[in-house]
């Protein structure tokens, strides 16, 4: 098999390269880039950088044209690794670029697209995906916020919880009931959401890294007009199963976490006589060896024009697991140092503090160590599925 890019990937690859050279800085540490989520105290240089991006093509690569660059997914994937080797403000737009707008291009109306697509990529307005509440999770066709037809608008009460970057976020997809008479995936319906609409109430939630990235969402009667529904009425999962689509294709492309290269920097640095800890990176560098492995046949599989199936959910399991392990080694490695803050130890180990706390968050984030499993087991491996006694029974009927 041929790792290495075809000629029109490493063309590709070389342009990228040369802009991000001419426009950015090149990391010198090494080191994690921060996570997939952020807290918004960046919000003016993100700004900046997406309009940067954006005219020079870089931004929405795969969206088509006449709004994005209309390129291909391994592109995507080519530019993603080069700019993770750039000081550059990450995680504001991942999540709208990358599932709401492709959401509202697949399934919204020309005058969707006219209005929203370019202002996102553009930077100018950013985008939160509503989807999460405290009864649907991993079992999000359990949700309960409410919508009810009111004219030519929905009336839509209710909470969702976990919503990135909702506290900066202009617009968000959003998922509703709007028919609990149907079984619990057939009653909902996608709409799009402006979130600074009245009713509309967002509560930063703090983690313990100190830092804010994701809220509570209340919904009062928040008016939303019919015209600013994603689909049909009553086919918002289908609409959902699309944008979660997209969120696969983005997982496994690295989390941010401390890579086996900080983890034998920190190891030659701390314990180089220690047979012990030798064995422990040789582990590391080996299980990062087969993660590279299993990303090159989600590359190869985008590369020829398909797309990562089911067993993208192995490398993502896999690499969230890695990277918690990973990070939890650096701290043991930083011993004492290890106890405080990055502030006081110095800047260069903020990624590995960073790490630490948010390490246990990417075993949840875009499917569960657990759910993973069960698609691993159901899809990949074709054995018998978990039992779902409550597929066909109408919502209102369900027990909550
Ligand atoms: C960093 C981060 C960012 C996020 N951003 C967003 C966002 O922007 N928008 C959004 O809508 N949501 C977001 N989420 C929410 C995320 O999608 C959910 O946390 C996730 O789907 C799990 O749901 P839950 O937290 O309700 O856990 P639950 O579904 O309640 O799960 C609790 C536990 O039970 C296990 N479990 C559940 N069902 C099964 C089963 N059938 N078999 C075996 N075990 C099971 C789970 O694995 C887990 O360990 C984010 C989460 C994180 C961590």
């Amino acid at each position: 098999m041929d790792f290495n890019d075809s000629p029109e990937e490493a063309t590709y690859r070389a342009k990228a390269r040369a802009w991000l050279e001419a426009h950015a800085r090149r990391r010198t540490d090494g080191g994690a880039r921060g996570m997939a989520v952020a807290d918004g105290s960046n919000l003016g240089e993100a700004k900046a950088w997406q309009a940067l991006k954006a005219d020079a093509g870089y931004a929405g690569i795969t969206i088509q044209a006449p709004y994005g660059a209309g390129g291909t997914p391994i592109e995507a994937v080519i530019y993603r690794q080069e700019e993770g080797q750039f000081e550059v403000p990450f995680g504001v737009y991942e999540i709208g670029l990358g599932m709401a707008i492709p959401t509202v291009i697949a399934h919204g109306s020309d005058a969707h697209r006219d209005r929203y697509v370019r202002k996102a990529l553009r930077g100018e307005e950013i985008w939160c995906q509503l989807f999460s509440e405290p009864a649907g999770g991993s079992d999000l066709a359990a949700l309960r916020t409410k919508g009810v037809r009111d004219g030519d608008d929905w009336l839509v009460t209710g909470q969702k919880v976990w919503t990135s970057g909702a506290h900066y976020a202009d617009y968000g997809i959003l998922l509703v009931r709007t028919d609990p008479s149907r079984p619990k995936h057939k009653g909902l319906t996608m709409f799009i959401v402006d979130m600074k609409a009245p009713g509309v109430e967002v509560r930063p939630i703090r983690t313990m890294a100190g830092s804010a990235e994701f809220n509570e969402v209340f919904f009062d009667n928040v008016r939303i007009p019919d015209s600013d529904r994603l689909g049909e009425a009553g086919n918002g999962w289908n609409v959902a199963i699309s944008t979660l689509m997209t969120e696969r294709m983005q997982a496994g492309m690295g989390f941010g976490f401390v890579s086996a290269h900080d983890v034998l920097r920190l190891a030659r640095r701390y314990g180089q006589d220690d047979a012990l800890i030798t064995q422990r990176v040789a582990d590391f560098w080996i299980n990062d060896q087969a993660l590279k492995l299993l990303s090159y046949r989600a590359q190869t599989s985008l590369s020829q024009g398909g797309f990562p199936g089911p067993e993208q959910a192995v490398n993502k399991a896999i690499e969230a697991a890695q990277g918690q392990q990973a990070a939890y080694f650096c701290m043991d490695l930083l011993g004492a140092e290890g106890a405080l803050a990055a502030a006081e130890v110095g800047e260069h180990w903020a990624g590995v503090e960073t790490s630490w706390m948010w390490a246990s968050a990417m075993r949840i984030a875009g499917g569960s160590d657990e759910i993973l499993r069960n698609i691993i087991a159901e899809r990949v491996l074709g054995l018998p599925g978990d039992p779902r006694p409550d597929r066909n029974t109408p919502f209102n009927e369900l027990k909550h």
